[in-house]
């Protein structure tokens, strides 16, 4: 664990003194996963939002402008059908925060289940919702599910995200007591933060009470308000990841592609700074073009770049680590 001090030091580290960081982190993550990485497989299922982040071009003033798709539950498990014959036993369903998906979704979910006829995490990154749809979704067969604090201070999330931090933890809550494994995260270098904000998302995500956390450098995406604005640090970024990793060992922390979008080379990088866990795109190519998270220039990631980034960073592939037992035991993932 690091004093507020220490992670403020630690986040402005470089050179020498950011590669004892970045050590430290690889240490204990070794020392609780060993040195592996998990693989999730993501269906992005809508591109269709209610919410209206400025630094998103799926926000809903775009909504009308952007070509708009829902996937059917029939598609989605044809989809998880080839992230099963990958060998990957994590399927995240992620889409933008709509009540017009929950019923795809709450279908495919268990149909997903029978196709593995056997151990299988299902992730959701779906948004807020009321509880009573979270405790739905759970039932239907979910595992676990990513909801982002984005910013730990409420005026800055009010600002960007037009929604409340408070109704954002509410539902974090929510989650973990139906049981989820939860997954929190934050956005580094946003217009306006400041990094004494960005101890506070470190120390936030400890006090919740999760499970994972992501953290991703701000990405400028064209047709949002933020557009002209600077891209973020991918080190500051790296840092942050790396001072997760030092302070709560047992978390799952992606590398995530807007690493790689910024800086070439990120997401291995994020591995080295003690990051666990790679997804890889398994939505279908017309969708993928239409789902515009970091605009049509985004970096997907497949699963030979996977296996190189993992294989090149002296790393291994292991399995989903939250499966429930009354829905399966532990399994290992092929690294083939
Ligand atoms: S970041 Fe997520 S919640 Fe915000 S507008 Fe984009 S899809 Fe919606």
């Amino acid at each position: 664990m690091l004093s507020r001090s220490e992670i403020r030091s630690a986040l402005l580290a470089r050179g020498l003194e950011q590669e004892e960081l970045f050590a430290e982190a690889r240490r204990l993550r070794d020392r609780h996963f060993g040195p592996t990485v998990l693989l999730r497989g993501v269906i992005e299922t809508t591109n269709v939002c209610r919410v209206n982040c400025d630094y998103c071009p799926m926000r809903r003033d775009n909504t009308q402008a952007n070509d708009r798709y829902f996937m059917s539950a029939d598609d989605i498990v044809e989809r998880a059908r080839r992230i099963r014959d990958a060998g990957i036993d994590i399927v995240l369903l992620q889409g933008g925060e709509t009540p017009r998906q929950l019923h795809a979704v709450e279908e495919a979910i268990p149909r997903i289940r029978a196709l593995y006829d056997g151990p299988v995490e299902v992730l959701l990154n779906l948004g807020n919702m009321r509880h009573e749809q979270y405790a739905r979704l759970r039932a239907a067969g979910a595992t676990s599910y990513i909801l982002k604090h984005e910013t730990s201070d409420p005026v800055l999330h009010q600002q960007l995200r037009h929604e409340s931090l408070d109704d954002r933890l509410r539902c974090m809550k929510d989650l973990l007591s139906l049981g989820y494994r939860v997954g929190t995260g934050l956005i580094s270098s946003l217009p306006g933060q400041t990094m004494e904000s960005m101890v506070d998302d470190i120390e936030l995500t400890g006090s919740l009470g999760v499970h994972m956390c992501s953290v991703s450098p701000f990405v400028p995406a064209p047709d949002t308000p933020l557009r002209l604005t600077r891209p973020g640090a991918v080190d500051l970024a790296l840092n942050v990841l790396a001072c997760l990793r030092v302070c709560y060992p047992h978390l799952l922390i992606p590398a995530v592609s807007a690493l790689e979008k910024n800086s070439k080379g990120g997401q291995s990088r994020g591995l080295a700074a003690g990051g666990n866990v790679m997804t890889v795109n398994f939505t279908g190519d017309a969708d993928r073009e239409r789902y515009l998270i970091y605009g049509k220039e985004r970096f997907v990631v497949r699963m030979q770049y996977a296996r190189t980034v993992v294989q090149s960073s002296g790393l291994d592939f292991r399995g989903s680590v939250f499966q429930d037992e009354s829905m399966g035991s532990d399994t290992s993932l092929t690294s083939s």
